[in-house]
């Protein structure tokens, strides 16, 4: 389980997340939905350990998230910023390797090519496992890096809108598959879209940030039937 509680992070004197506090359960799919700029990436930022807040806490189970050194986090993430995370001279196959390499397994060599290729195969990137990412399309790398944290089922995995880049039909397709590869994983995920769409599909708690703050949390039913403000029911109703 993730617990938040009271965090406020600020840049220089503008305050990006303001009173935050939320409980995610081991195993549940939570969404953090918000406009631009409403603070989703900065939070995630911050479960992560890449940047400090000013006050609040995070826990993992219970244990406050700075007495946790961050090599042992068992934490799995996906950036907007992929491109710098993949090895440009590696290929795909190599890539996402690494993201296995980088924990002790138990799994022997033809294990590990066989998972590699399953997970590739689910996002429908199979046929570029011997490219490298730089002869890829942005939606085809952005999978890399999923692919690559995926496979790593660690305990909590953080998303920031991992399929921005990807056309209508392909995202339908993947939102399928994250929900389905969610499902036989037992791991947390934290997965921040402003689709209201896929928000709705995938979330079992959804959260609605705005400007900072928490507008509302519940499951997409509660949020969509009964929105507890104006903005709510602007941001995620029919009117959208
Ligand atoms: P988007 O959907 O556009 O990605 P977001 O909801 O993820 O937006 P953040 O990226 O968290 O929003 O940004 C929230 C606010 O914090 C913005 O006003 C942004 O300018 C500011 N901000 C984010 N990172 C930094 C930084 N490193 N230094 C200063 N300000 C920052």
């Amino acid at each position: 389980a993730v617990s938040i509680d009271d965090l406020s992070k600020r840049f220089s004197n503008e305050t990006v997340l303001q009173d935050i506090s939320l409980d995610i359960e081991t195993g549940e799919f939570c969404v953090i939905m918000g406009p631009s700029g409403s603070g989703k990436s900065t939070f995630l930022r911050c479960i992560a350990g890449l940047i400090e807040h000013q006050s609040g806490s995070i826990a993992f189970d219970g244990t406050p998230a700075e007495t946790i050194p961050v090599e042992e986090r068992e934490l799995g993430y996906v950036f907007q910023e992929f491109e710098d995370a993949l090895f440009p001279h590696k290929t795909v196959g190599e890539n996402v390797i690494f993201g296995l390499e980088q924990q002790d397994t138990e799994y022997s060599e033809s294990e590990i090519d066989e998972r590699i290729d399953e997970m590739l195969d689910l996002l429908a990137i199979s046929h570029t496992r011997d490219d490298v990412p730089t002869e890829l399309s942005g939606g085809q790398q952005q999978r890399v890096e999923l692919a690559r944290q995926l496979v790593r089922e660690c305990d909590v995995m953080l998303l920031d809108d991992p399929l921005a880049d990807l056309d209508y039909k392909l995202q339908k397709r993947m939102e399928l598959e994250i929900r389905q590869l969610h499902q036989e994983m037992s791991s947390t995920f934290l997965y921040v879209t402003h689709n209201q769409d896929q928000a709705l599909k995938l979330a079992d708690k959804l959260v609605i940030l705005n400007h900072g703050r928490i507008e509302q949390i519940g499951t997409p039913e509660e949020i969509y039937h009964n929105p507890a403000s104006a903005f709510v029911g602007q941001f995620v109703g029919d009117s959208n």
